[in-house]
């Protein structure tokens, strides 16, 4: 293990080395993948030959560290996150008992616990993770289903189920909706207002009419923020219409959530204690490795009437309270608890407001740099870290797409009421005021030399 841990130490240090030089990682054109690198499995090569092509693949793989990488909702890297995510990789530790998780159960439990507070929620409510903000959103949905009629579990969907979201908000509502025995089809759309946020009087409107068709809505899925303008739905409004039908309440702050660490933007999520459920990814906004998904019910009795299950060959010692997988929708889970715990307990809850603060203070600062430039429009509003743009009038995912291949940014487009933009997220609040300035030097100089 020792020779593995020193070759990793190498590799690791090239790797931040390249991402100095180097932030975008040099694009291979995918039919030339398989000559360019080592990637042929068969006849063993050696440990040397394995790490040689190693070290290779590792720096020609996309850099989403460097302070050029502006394409997802996640970037950059946390130290202390790193440190908790490699150990536990090294502890190897699988999440459903206390007997095979110990002190990690604890740690797991404690995060929760403290998330819970931060919405607003007592010891009633209970929580697990999950490997992505989509399965998170899934293990909403199905509590959802389920508490509105238990039999579900046991004979199958028969009712027509309705759910409802936002048009602006993630494409895992209709796919959950599909695996969850619903049907895409029994997923309504409700129209945004034109600052992207879901339109409350539409829901109400749909509500009632479905209801009066003989249709059982079970489920609202509010944005916490919308994937594209990181617009974030009312749910104080929203959660007077789901008390109103008695339809369970998920909020989907995969992206946005982390804002419940910063005094200064916690307003946004305002109403989240209503909510029957709650995810967020501390994967994005709070920069730890990928993934670390996290569900929270606020009553935790619904996590166990869902997915609960018995094994004798599993769990063989302490309560149900300490044997996490009794409310996980895997068996093996893997420990995505740790580096969000080093992180947390090394910077504090206030450290992790400032994280959030970083970024949309680089987002004010885009925006503000933006507005004082007649070459851009923006299309994004303010208290979002997505800033959308179009620079002149160049077509934005040709320059995007460019960007990309020419190994100057990483940067995606998005669509919002017929118009394409660019959109930049300053999620990485490694970056300083000067890596967006740069950002903003490199695609005028790239689009001006480059782009009909
Ligand atoms: C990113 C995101 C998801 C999906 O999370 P993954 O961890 O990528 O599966 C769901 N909802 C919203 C609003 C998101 O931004």
């Amino acid at each position: 293990m020792k020779k593995s841990l020193d070759t990793f130490r190498q590799i690791a240090d090239s790797l931040l080395s390249a991402e100095q030089t180097q932030p975008v990682a040099p694009y291979i054109p995918v039919k030339e993948l398989y000559e360019k690198l080592d990637l042929q499995l068969g006849e063993a090569v050696g440990y040397d030959a394995m790490t040689d092509a190693l070290q290779e693949i590792v720096l020609a793989t996309p850099k989403t560290g460097s302070n050029a990488f502006f394409n997802q909702l996640f970037g950059g890297r946390n130290d202390k996150a790193v440190l908790g995510e490699l150990l536990s990789v090294l502890l190897n530790n699988s999440m459903y008992t206390y007997k095979a998780g110990g002190p990690m159960i604890g740690i797991e439990k404690e995060i929760i616990r403290n998330i819970a507070s931060l919405i607003g929620w007592d010891e009633m409510a209970e929580g697990t993770l999950a490997p992505g903000g989509s399965m998170t959103n899934l293990m909403g949905m199905l509590m959802a289903r389920d508490q509105h009629n238990k039999d579900i579990r046991y004979k199958g969907v028969q009712e027509q189920l309705m759910v409802y979201t936002s048009e602006a908000s993630h494409y895992s509502t209709p796919k959950n909706a599909a695996f969850a025995g619903i049907g895409r089809d029994q997923v309504s759309m409700i129209r945004t207002n034109s600052k992207g946020e879901m339109d409350v009087d539409h829901l109400q409107k749909v509500i009632v009419e479905d209801i009066e068709k003989g249709l059982q809505p079970v489920l609202v899925n509010a944005t916490s923020a919308t994937t594209v303008l990181g617009a974030y739905d009312p749910l104080d409004s929203i959660a007077d219409i789901c008390e109103q039908y008695n339809i369970w309440l998920h909020v989907d702050a995969a992206y946005g959530g982390s804002v419940m660490f910063s005094d200064k933007y916690k307003h946004l999520i305002q109403g989240a204690h209503r909510a029957n459920s709650f995810s967020i990814n501390a994967h994005k906004m709070l920069g730890t490795p990928l993934s670390c998904s996290i569900i929270l019910a606020r009553n935790g009795q619904h996590l166990h009437d869902t997915f609960s299950n018995d094994a004798s060959y599993l769990y063989q010692t302490h309560d149900d309270d300490m044997n996490p997988g009794k409310i996980s929708m895997q068996c093996g889970r893997r420990n995505d608890a740790l580096k969000f715990w080093t992180l947390w307990k090394s910077v504090g809850t206030k450290g992790l407001g400032k994280i959030v603060d970083q970024q949309f203070a680089l987002a004010d600062h885009a925006r503000d740099y933006i507005r004082a430039n007649d070459d851009y429009q923006l299309y994004s509003f303010d208290d979002t870290i997505g800033i959308c743009f179009n620079y002149k009038n160049y077509d934005p995912i040709e320059l995007c797409n460019q960007l990309y291949l020419q190994e100057q940014l990483m940067v995606g487009y998005g669509s919002f009421n017929g118009d394409t933009f660019i959109r930049l997220v300053t999620v990485n609040y490694n970056n300083e005021m000067a890596d967006i300035d740069k950002f903003f030097q490199k695609l005028e100089t790239f689009a001006d030399t480059h782009m009909k």
